[in-house]
């Protein structure tokens, strides 16, 4: 089945709601026995933290869109990516991870988890060989994010899944940058997925959601475990907007990727930019294996510059059309110069590195946006050509 299909059509049932042509907003707790109860986990529904009409719908697009058998919503991304690292963990487990992923799960894994007595490595993930040398006995987690967050750092999903096989370890995936749309890990061996659908998912900036797909044993036991007893579940409002959200994604994410391109050439150009972060721009170290592996990219990138910190603060600061914050996934662009004030090059950032998501806006604004900053800060135009 097509996206555009998924996205749309698949799923919807207009016959169950009065002809409503999109899925209400089943807000309630509570659904009692009564004639008409029907679908829901054990046929009927009886609770909205095990089951809701409204988010059923979307776990059946996004697990159709990963080629899952099965996939079910959160009420975050950490509470995604959480219930499913605690799914394949048990005491004393060993974890390997990519070390560049996002923030707060590294925390989880590094910091909170040791009080359990988990243990974890984090290796780079662009060496598979590296990264079978650091699984062991106790490894029951190979857990990875590719594109990892700042750096994009791209691992070799198919031959990570192999390694994961021979020493009997699941693995579970980030897919939050790529989207099933551009990268369907689950098709290459991968066990789980998960997203924070607070970004592209979402799509408008206007909801804090995450949603996990794979087999439906392993999706189903971890909803009835994790899900259901830490309680981070996904309100049917927030269904309803991911819902909607998710209509326009096949649409979307390509004219991300198109004016990401377009501000990929327009950054290499530039004598104050010293590289453009981007999986699908051919100096990305892993441009062959991202092309592989990924049918696109989406509208997040990092671009170095080789400028003063406080000059590189005072150009993001002038930006009018880029506003200046983290997240990424709706229609604005933004600009975080999150490696500013770095002083050397580190495994999880570089020194200069400003992270941008290039939003819906179009290529060309964009462009004239930064030239006016630059031109107010360094007085002087920047373009090589
Ligand atoms: C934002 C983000 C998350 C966390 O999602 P929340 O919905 O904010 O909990 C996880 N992974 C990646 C790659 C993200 O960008």
């Amino acid at each position: 089945m097509r996206a555009e299909e998924i996205c749309t059509h698949y799923g919807e049932d207009p016959a169950r709601f009065h002809g409503a042509v999109n899925t209400p907003i089943f807000q309630t707790s509570l659904f009692v026995d009564c004639e008409g109860n029907e679908g829901g986990l054990e046929g009927r529904y009886a609770y909205t933290r095990v089951s809701n009409p409204t988010t059923e719908v979307v776990e059946q697009k996004v697990a159709a869109l990963e080629q899952g058998e099965a996939a079910k919503c959160f009420s975050s991304g950490m509470g995604a990516i959480s219930a499913a690292m605690m799914h394949y963990i048990k005491e004393d487990s060993h974890v390997v991870a990519t070390a560049s992923i996002y923030g707060p799960a590294r925390r989880f894994l590094s910091e909170y988890m040791k009080r359990f007595g988990i243990k974890v490595t984090f290796v780079s993930g662009t060496d598979p060989e590296e990264l079978e040398a650091a699984v062991c006995e106790q490894t029951d987690l190979i857990y990875l994010e590719s594109p990892s967050t700042y750096l994009f750092l791209v691992q070799d999903l198919e031959r990570i899944a192999e390694i994961a096989k021979k020493h009997h370890a699941a693995t579970v995936i980030d897919n939050t940058y790529a989207t099933p749309i551009f990268q369907k890990p689950l098709t290459m061996g991968i066990d789980m997925v998960v997203h924070s659908a607070s970004k592209y998912l979402g799509g408008h900036s206007d909801i804090i959601g995450g949603v996990v797909a794979g087999r439906r044993e392993d999706v189903e036991q971890m909803a009835q475990n994790e899900r259901e007893l830490f309680g981070a579940v996904m309100s049917p409002f927030d269904s309803w907007l991911m819902l909607r959200g998710i209509r326009t994604l096949p649409v979307r994410m390509p004219q991300h990727m198109k004016n990401a391109l377009e501000m990929a050439a327009y950054f290499q150009e530039l004598d104050i930019v010293k590289e453009v972060i981007y999986p699908c721009w051919n100096t990305h170290p892993q441009y062959e294996l991202a092309k592989r592996q990924m049918t696109g990219a989406s509208g997040l990138m990092s671009v170095v510059f080789d400028l003063p910190g406080e000059q590189i603060h005072r150009i993001v600061e002038a930006l009018e059309f880029f506003y200046r914050g983290p997240s990424w996934g709706g229609y604005e662009s933004l600009a975080s110069p999150v490696g500013a004030d770095l002083e050397r090059d580190n495994e999880t950032m570089k020194k200069g590195l400003v992270r941008l998501h290039i939003g819906l806006e179009g290529a060309d604004l964009l462009k004239e946006d930064f030239e006016r900053a630059v031109k107010h800060v360094l007085g002087r135009g920047v373009s090589l050509g």
